[in-house]
């Protein structure tokens, strides 16, 4: 594998997935790119008025997640692994595919859970929507009891 795409909406089930993706990095040309996809509500309202969010509040959000990227990153790249991160805006199931699909990405590692938790993963979750849609492999992670409580 020599692009591996995770995706992450940094709860400890996408940790989980970082940790399955490094284990299966092998060799000096593989890759590992982690995807964040801000999720932005727009809304129609009542009396025809749409909300949608200024600039400058989705400057600020995607700033926040590129932080936050980063700092992965950079431990990640601690362990001589070659890593990049990013963030876009848009649908996360959408376009974590679009992205594995336009970057040419061997696999894409996802969390079982999100930030949303078990009941999300019932009702048809991020994980759902990009192993049915995505046409390469998809491994799903799952964050076990014991290694929950082993986290820092
Ligand atoms: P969920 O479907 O929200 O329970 O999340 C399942 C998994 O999908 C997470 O563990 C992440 O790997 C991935 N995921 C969910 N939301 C996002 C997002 N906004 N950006 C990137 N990955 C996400």
């Amino acid at each position: 594998m020599d692009k591996i795409l995770v995706a992450t909406d940094f709860s400890p089930h996408s940790e989980a997935a970082l940790d399955l993706a490094l284990s299966l990095v092998r060799g000096e040309g593989a890759t590992l790119t982690l995807l964040h996809v801000c999720q932005v509500p727009t809304y129609a309202y009542f009396g025809g008025g749409v909300y949608v969010p200024s600039p400058e509040l989705l400057e600020t959000i995607l700033s926040d997640a590129k932080r936050a990227l980063t700092t992965i990153c950079e431990r990640v790249a601690k362990r001589g692994v070659r890593v990049d991160g990013h963030a876009v805006v848009g649908d996360p199931a959408t376009d974590i595919v679009r992205w594995a699909h336009e970057h040419g990405c061997d696999l894409i590692v996802v969390g079982t859970h999100g930030r949303r938790g078990f009941r999300r993963f019932m009702l048809g979750s991020v994980a759902e929507r990009v192993v049915r849609t995505a046409e390469m492999p998809v491994l799903t992670a799952h964050l076990t009891p014991k290694a929950e409580e082993a986290r820092p």
